[in-house]
């Protein structure tokens, strides 16, 4: 698209994401309580005294307040200027690796998307339809224009089809376990099948797999958390032994050392982490499974998998 190198774009995108990311805070606060995001203008949740311009500058007005109210100094929480950096870092992140590409715009809104959405569904284990489907139109709205200005149109049906399979794979979980996860996850894996589905097929079917292995280190790392030990155990021996392995059975080198690296190390994990959990849970060592929002999981899992093959 533009001639413009990563690093120039990520410079670009890091200021725009301090000012949305501070509109997130207003979304992630406001909206799961069903108020408006327009109007009043920010207020102090004590002493509801209009914010000052000069006091609403992303990140730097909470340092220089001391993370304090100027009126009541009554303390305002880190998470504000935590999710305004964050926002910044993952423009600046998604500007360097799409800054030569049309879908960088879709992909900023999806980000920001997701960054809120996590926050929301940590907080209430809800992923609001007054984020999702907005943030949907938008996306969708900007990868068809992406898709257009650089006549690409097999990206947009691979979408379409992305959309819908990952929407029936989260409907059948829901369906089948509707304790598992709420009917948000599924609406959001549409929205998540499209975005991945724009990318390739690789990209859909990665990031579809990786929310559920997240899902499950973090699940485990919450129940049993000694069994991250095994795990990275695990991980590194296949890590470090699946080439010479494949080697020793078959007396040649693998087709691609770095991918069977990469399955030795999460076949590897996995086996050595579920030996283990099961053992615990056998002799009764592990809490029963607390409910976690899956929402975060998604949306990890997807950035992941368009930072990997964007
Ligand atoms: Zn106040």
């Amino acid at each position: 698209m533009s001639a413009l190198g990563p690093s120039t774009v990520a410079a670009l995108c890091a200021p725009v994401g301090l000012l949305i990311g501070s509109f997130l805070n207003v979304v992630i606060w406001r909206v799961p309580r069903g108020e408006s995001v327009m109007r009043p203008a920010s207020h102090c949740p004590n002493c509801q005294q209009p914010v000052r311009p000069l006091d609403n500058i992303p990140v730097l007005s909470w340092i220089m307040l001391r993370g304090r109210c100027r009126t009541c100094s009554t303390s305002i929480a880190w998470r504000y200027p935590a999710v305004e950096l964050g926002c910044a870092l993952l423009f600046a992140a998604v500007g360097a690796r799409l800054h030569d590409s049309w879908a960088l715009f879709g992909y900023l809104v999806l980000a920001a998307a997701l960054l809120a959405l996590s926050v929301i569904d940590i907080d209430h284990f809800l992923l609001p339809n007054r984020v999702i489907y907005p943030s949907a139109a938008i996306v969708v709205t900007l990868l068809a224009v992406a898709s257009a200005a650089e006549g690409d149109w097999d990206s947009l049906g691979r979408a379409a089809l992305g959309a819908a399979i990952d929407f029936a794979i989260f409907f059948i979980i829901w369906f089948i376990a509707p304790s598992a996860m709420g009917f948000g996850d599924v609406r959001l894996a549409a929205l998540l099948g499209f975005a991945l589905g724009w990318i390739s097929w690789p990209a859909l079917w990665i990031g579809i797999f990786l929310p559920f292995l997240f899902g499950t280190v973090g699940g485990i790392a919450m129940a049993a958390p000694i069994v991250l030990l095994p795990m990275a155990a695990g991980a590194l021996s296949g890590w470090l032994g699946g080439v010479g392995f494949i080697e020793s059975i078959s007396g040649a080198e693998p087709v691609d050392p770095r991918q069977t690296q990469v399955m030795f190390a999460v076949a590897g994990a996995v086996f050595l982490g579920a030996l283990v959990y099961l053992t615990l849970s056998i002799l009764r060592r592990v809490e029963r499974g607390r409910h976690i929002p899956f929402g975060p999981y998604l949306a990890v899992g997807a950035m992941a998998a368009v930072f990997a093959l964007a």
